[in-house]
């Protein structure tokens, strides 16, 4: 077992939004990180100064997690740089919208390998190195949408509520390991994924939240930094919502 202080993550999506998030904020809790994504970071120099400021180091792997090839090579060099890994973070996802009647399979299927099947992909090539620790910690990025649902969400809605069943089953089967599984289900949080929305969907989206405001990408790292830490130890298989109240 290592005995090092030094703690590593590795988060997928971290170029932007929520995951860019949780990258700043792992750095700042003292983690070396290393994110996966197909494009690098949004003000990349400025992760730079926080990892230099932190004494950490942040790296970006180029991958396309729908591409399992590049998926496994990824996280193949992510596991030889770092030697070991403490911490993952599944949150890169992807909505491609439309009813029912008019849901492609290609699109059906395109979520479904981003925002499930890569979980599942990094959490079987992590989890008997975590095992073999006898510790670790994952976490998942789910929504409120696997949670009550959404129309013309069908694909987004299966990949999120898989996500949280796989998650359950997970931290049951390494539990004994003392490795922790948990989902963080964000509600509706001001990303590029949200801003798409036009300003009248948007005020009709933030009626319906109990605190009367859109979230931020922090206050969902907040949750994952909290998860990931020693004060969720006897945390495990948990859905925690960061949503404003919206799923109460
Ligand atoms: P975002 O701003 O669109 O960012 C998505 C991230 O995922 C980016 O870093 C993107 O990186 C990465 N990504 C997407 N497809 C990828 C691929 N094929 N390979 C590698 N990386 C890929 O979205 P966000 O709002 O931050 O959402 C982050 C997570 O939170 C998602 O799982 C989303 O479902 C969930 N969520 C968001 C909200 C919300 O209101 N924003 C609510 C509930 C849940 P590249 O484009 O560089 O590859």
């Amino acid at each position: 077992m290592n005995t090092s202080e030094e703690k590593h993550a590795i988060v997928t999506g971290g170029s932007r939004g929520i995951g860019r998030a949780i990258v700043t904020r792992l750095l700042k809790d003292g983690y070396r990180v290393w994110y996966l994504s197909r494009t690098i970071a949004e003000q990349a120099e400025d992760l730079a100064s926080i990892a230099e400021q932190s004494q950490q180091s942040v790296t970006w792997i180029a991958c396309d997690i729908a591409d399992r090839t590049s998926l496994e090579q990824a996280m193949k060099v992510a596991m030889e740089q770092a030697g070991w890994i403490d911490l993952l973070v599944n949150n890169a996802g992807i909505t491609r919208d439309a009813l029912i009647m008019r849901m492609k399979d290609e699109a059906w299927n395109h979520v479904l390998q981003v925002n499930l099947s890569a979980a599942f992909l990094t959490c079987r090539a992590l989890s008997r190195h975590m095992v073999q620790r006898r510790q670790g910690c994952i976490i998942n990025i789910s929504s409120v949408v696997g949670l009550i649902g959404n129309p013309g969400q069908t694909n987004y809605a299966a990949s999120k509520a898989g996500l949280i069943g796989f998650s359950k089953s997970l931290a049951r089967e390494l539990a004994s390991r003392a490795v922790r599984v948990n989902v963080v289900a964000p509600g509706f949080i001001e990303t590029s994924m949200t801003e798409a929305l036009g300003e009248p969907a948007k005020t009709q989206l933030q009626n319906q939240i109990p605190l009367g405001r859109i979230g931020s990408a922090y206050e969902v790292a907040d949750a994952v930094a909290y998860l990931a830490s020693p004060a969720a130890s006897y945390i495990t298989g948990q859905v925690l919502a960061v949503d404003g109240g919206m799923t109460m």
